[in-house]
């Protein structure tokens, strides 16, 4: 039998680090990198052939659980028309309507036009080049701890693998670039305030994530959102909204679609370009970036801003991104919700009688974890925890059969396939792995 060391061991030796992705290689947990080689529902499959209860759910996409039947015939059946093309489909401009149309909430339209991408970082690195060329100015504004993808600009400071390495920001970006980018402390209208001050005209762009959830997660004070949008539009900028991992998890329309129905944080605010990934390409690599037609209608072939892919709209990725959202139903949303409620709880619960401090960062149904006592608001906040106590509850959880996010700060991502068993098995490892955490 093939054992995952054993995986791990040939992938070494022929990718770097092992991995195609860091956070991947356990390298803040330590221990063996598992070696998936099915999913199903709520469920991984090692290459030992155990089965693990899944709570990263492909870093989010897998939002109706994994190989959803819907989603799997929808491909096998675009697969059987062909692979790609490298032409239009009519089925992009159907995705293309879903989309726009989900994010028409209360009577306001959030996108006219969008664009259709295969990574989230191709969408954020695209909805910066046209936000330069809508205004004419070449500054970004990003928030520490909040992870937008590893193109050249947004790497400083940001989340995801990064917090996990605890890296500045990555070897090769020239400084001349990084420095097109102010990092500034999340939930701190004042310190935008201050930027907007100290350049003025020259801020294009700033980009947020919707709910940060690459630093753990950092909800967004009720306001933050709203006030943001104001602040950005009244110093002419743009408010790029990053819905990558929020959009069509959180809920419908995402978390601006939440706002602007009145369910949390305030109504009466409008991104400018909004980024999407992860769910609306189902689990096949798909992502997009939409935004009102005068600035979208700036890319090319409409516009001047140059961007294009070869597989940019792939068959097979429109195809599961549309099976997905016509899935995802009021229902999946109210039973994510309702299984992200019960894990949370059960988490509090089992740290608690073990007497581990900690606070459990939630937004919806994004939660993570962290050990310390007070709120979690921000990145430095995110990072003074005690983060050691996150590995052996990690690999107690496993032992038990349980498949956690290989870093603490990282959001716990459930589906509409964490059904009862599913969950009762996480409720039952919770306990001993609280009290690994303890010791
Ligand atoms: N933006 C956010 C908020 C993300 O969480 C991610 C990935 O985790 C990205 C952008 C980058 O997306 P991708 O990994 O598809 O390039």
């Amino acid at each position: 039998m093939t054992t995952n060391a054993d995986a791990a061991a040939r992938a070494r030796a022929v990718i770097p680090g092992g991995v195609n992705s860091p956070v991947r290689a356990f390298g803040s947990v330590g221990g063996t990198p598992l070696s998936i080689v099915a999913a199903r529902g709520a469920t991984v499959t090692d290459v030992e052939g155990t089965e693990y209860v899944d709570l990263v759910g492909s870093w989010g996409p897998a939002l109706l659980g994994h190989a959803h039947p819907d989603v799997v015939a929808a491909v096998q059946e675009a697969a059987a028309r062909g692979l790609s093309f490298g032409a239009s489909t009519p089925a992009e401009a159907e995705l293309a309507e879903v989309v726009i149309d989900r994010l028409t909430v209360a009577g306001t339209r959030g996108i006219e036009r969008l664009r259709l991408v295969s990574t989230g970082t191709e969408a954020t690195m695209t909805a910066i080049r046209v936000a330069r060329a809508a205004t004419a100015r070449d500054l970004v504004v990003k928030f520490a701890g909040h992870y937008h993808g590893h193109s050249d600009g947004l790497l400083a400071e940001a989340g995801s693998g990064l917090a996990t390495f605890a890296l500045p920001g990555s070897a090769g970006v020239p400084p001349e670039i990084a420095a097109l980018t102010l990092v500034l402390p999340y939930n701190d209208l004042d310190a935008v305030r201050a930027a907007f001050a100290q350049h003025p005209g020259r801020i294009a762009a700033v980009i947020v994530e919707a709910v940060g959830a690459n630093a753990g997660v950092l909800a967004p004070d009720p306001s933050f959102n709203r006030d943001l949008a104001g602040l950005v539009h009244e110093h002419g900028a743009l408010l790029i909204l990053d819905e990558v991992l929020t959009g069509f998890r959180v809920g419908p329309a995402g978390r601006w679609g939440l706002e602007a129905a009145g369910l949390v944080g305030e109504t009466g605010w409008t991104p400018d370009i909004v980024t999407f990934g992860k769910v609306i390409g189902g689990g096949m690599p798909l992502a997009a970036l939409g935004g009102r037609a005068g600035i979208l209608d700036l890319l090319a072939p409409a516009g001047p801003v140059y961007q294009a892919g070869t597989l940019s709209g792939n068959p097979l990725a429109v195809a599961a991104g549309l099976a997905t959202l016509r899935n995802a139903t009021p229902d999946v949303y109210a039973r994510v919700d309702a299984a992200a409620e019960v894990v949370a709880t059960a988490l509090h619960e089992a740290l608690a009688a073990a007497g581990v401090t900690h606070v459990i960062p939630r937004a919806g149904s994004l939660f993570s974890v962290a050990f310390r006592s007070d709120a979690v608001r921000d990145y430095a906040d995110a990072r003074d925890q005690e983060a050691w106590r996150y590995p052996p509850f990690f690999h107690a959880m496993r032992e038990a059969g349980v498949s956690l996010p290989p870093s603490v700060f990282e959001a716990w991502f459930l589906s509409a396939a964490h059904d009862e068993p599913a969950l009762d098995r996480i409720l039952a490892a919770l306990p001993a792995a609280a009290s690994a955490a303890a010791s």
